[in-house]
């Protein structure tokens, strides 16, 4: 699934620039997070917002943008990094996000 703020427009050419890159087959479901879908036309809403599509779940599809505040400090680290290593470190503080997201759950 892509969820994209214009994931209705972005959507439009995107087989046509990578399609020779995805696997022969692959269904791609567009979303567009709930934050944003409520401004596009009402057209958008029902064929994009994750409240309809099955197994996409009650999700508002901002997650990774509220963690940019969290995130800065890396990023003088991650600036200089190789493109492996900046995955890693992305991956790293990320999960260790997650994980702290899912120790506190319940409270
Ligand atoms: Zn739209």
């Amino acid at each position: 699934m892509i969820m994209y703020n214009i994931a209705c427009q972005y959507c439009i050419h995107l087989r046509a620039r990578i399609g020779h890159l995805l696997p022969e087959g692959l269904e791609i479901d567009r979303a567009i997070g709930l934050f944003h879908v409520h401004g596009h036309k009402d057209q958008c809403f029902f064929r994009y917002s994750p409240s309809f599509i099955p197994k996409s779940g009650k999700v508002a599809g901002e997650i990774l943008e509220s963690l940019w505040s969290i995130l800065n400090h890396i990023a003088p680290s991650t600036r200089t990094a190789t493109l492996g290593h900046r995955a890693e470190i992305l991956d790293d503080h990320t999960s260790d996000s997650n994980r702290k997201k899912g120790l506190g759950m319940g409270k």
